[in-house]
């Protein structure tokens, strides 16, 4: 079924309902919403593009996101959202490997691409002229036809497009109400994390029952704006990565607010550290959730629930809070060696899910395709192990393991227990190249303004946690660790740093 329907079934109910904000300034009801996509679907079928065709989005979060999505999914057009962080080239290089036929650009971002049939500014003349009278009826879509060809970080060589298809972003949707949180017609979900990611594909579960969409002002994340909108549009809710949910308990914590307005805070993408999470929910409330996913099964893979964060009588209440949760309704989990052999609970190996969420591939890649997944299994690439009950805690990318004498050192674990100082706002752990060890442990420490960190004191700590051999053998004191777009810190910019100690940090 094309994800079109979705929006239509709200805009034939209820055409006057709340649907798109920028701001707190109401720009479309769910009637305009459905009727602007059946026009701009018109206009790009009647300018050439047929079902299956791509157009790639490189914009900042933006109204226009919204309406672009479904208008293309409307014609079964295939979108491609770039992130508007990337350079110039990058974007070509996707463009011209998604064979994008046209472009949507916005804020200056973009402008120089090339290679492209036409390339529309959304807030310009020629945007508002593909909104004809015409309309198009919704292109019937089988499930396995793609609708999002999302280009992976890629942390090593050239990005790959990971194809997810209408099955899967319905399937992903469905998840939320099951696995992440109820939505009620009344509810705002905020774009302050890119829409080009998770943000954006979490419109979805919001479309499902009609609920209203607000960009802010900022096109990004602000957290001072976000504590302002909350009060004003709540109950509301977004998507953020675990630097943003930081970000906005720092802002919370400086100006002695709480969370009011806040519905729920979905936080995932990276490593959520337990000091963080159990300050965020101290200073905010009870409404966190947690998400683990990866672009190939996108914001699906496990849940961490808002009851399972808050209930602190468990006896394991610290382990789960340490882990990303359980597997969410529609995917099934493994733990398994590199023999691909099912490992018993406690042990560590290479995460892989199975389901309805699983990208049916990558775009012209056979080969890395072929790698990832394997007899319908799709290989995460992520170590972590199960506990009895069903809980997933990630120990590290296989790639950022640290192997020092033989043994596995997983940086999350010295990186928790780093943070127990309080000095310490963020750390870091990383191996580096070492003769005798094969690799050491060496810790990158953001201090706190204002605060002394010695190493010995950080040494003492480790040493009252964690086995003697993972403790850092090294720590560098920065300003601040080099971090994507998405918040993730850019482990390969530390293992850089650490062969060439001149150079800055991106
Ligand atoms: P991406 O495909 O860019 O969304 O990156 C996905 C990767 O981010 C996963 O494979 C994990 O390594 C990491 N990740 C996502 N969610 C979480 C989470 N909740 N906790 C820890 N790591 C996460």
């Amino acid at each position: 079924m094309n994800l079109a329907h979705l929006l239509r079934r709200i805009a034939e109910q209820d055409p006057r309902r709340a649907a798109v904000l920028v701001g707190t300034t109401p720009v479309l009801d769910y009637g305009s919403w459905a009727a602007r996509c059946a026009r701009l679907g018109a206009s790009l079928r009647a300018a050439g593009l047929v079902p299956g065709d791509r157009i790639a989005l490189f914009m900042r979060n933006h109204k226009a996101y919204l309406e672009l999505m479904w208008g293309a999914w409307w014609a079964g057009l295939v979108i491609v959202p770039i992130n508007a962080k990337l350079h110039p080239k990058e974007a070509a290089w996707i463009i011209e490997h998604s064979g994008a036929r046209w472009g949507f650009i916005a804020g200056g971002v973009g402008a120089e691409l090339h290679g492209l049939e036409q390339l529309v500014d959304v807030d310009g003349a020629d945007y508002a002229a593909l909104f004809t009278d015409t309309s198009l009826a919704i292109e019937p879509r089988a499930k396995d036809d793609i609708a999002w060809l999302f280009y992976t970080s890629g942390t090593t060589g050239r990005p790959k497009g990971v194809m997810i298809t209408h099955r899967n972003l319905m399937t992903m949707g469905l998840c939320y109400f099951a696995d992440v949180d109820s939505i009620d017609a009344a509810d705002c979900t905020v774009y302050a994390a890119p829409m080009s990611h998770g943000a954006g594909i979490y419109a979805v579960p919001h479309v499902m029952v009609g609920a209203r969409h607000c960009v802010p002002a900022s096109g990004g994340f602000d957290a001072s704006e976000l504590f302002e909108l909350a009060p004003r549009l709540g109950p509301m809710s977004l998507f953020a990565a675990p630097t943003m949910v930081n970000r906005l308990v720092d802002h919370a914590q400086a100006q002695h607010l709480g969370g009011d307005g806040f519905k729920t805070i979905v936080y995932g993408g990276g490593p959520m550290y337990v000091a963080d999470i159990q300050r965020a929910m101290r200073v905010m409330g009870p409404r966190f959730v947690q998400i683990y996913g990866q672009g190939e099964s996108p914001m699906t893979i496990t849940a961490l629930s808002r009851g399972q964060l808050v209930d602190s009588a468990h006896p394991r209440h610290l382990e789960r809070i340490a882990s990303v949760g359980v597997a969410q309704t529609a995917v099934e989990l493994r733990v398994v060696d590199t023999q691909n052999r099912l490992l018993p609970a406690g042990e560590v190996g290479e995460v892989v899910v199975r389901g309805d969420s699983v990208m049916a591939g990558y775009w012209r890649n056979p080969e890395a395709t072929a790698a990832t997944l394997r007899d319908g299994w799709l290989f995460t690439g992520d170590m972590g192990c199960l506990d009895t009950d069903g809980f997933l805690t990630l120990k590290d990318r296989s790639k950022d393991v640290i192997i020092s004498g033989g043994s596995n050192i997983y940086p999350r674990e010295v990186e928790e227990v780093l943070l127990l100082h309080p000095g310490v706002a963020e750390a870091s752990v990383v191996g580096a190249h070492d003769q005798e060890w094969g690799e050491v442990v060496v810790a990158f420490i953001v201090p706190r303004p204002g605060s002394a960190v010695d190493t010995h004191a950080l040494d003492a700590l480790c040493l009252g946690h964690i086995a003697r051999f993972k403790r850092p053998k090294c720590y560098e004191f920065v300003d601040a660790l080099p971090k994507n777009n998405y918040g993730k810190v850019l482990k390969k910019a530390l293992r850089e740093r650490l062969k060439n100690p001149g150079e800055q940090l991106p």
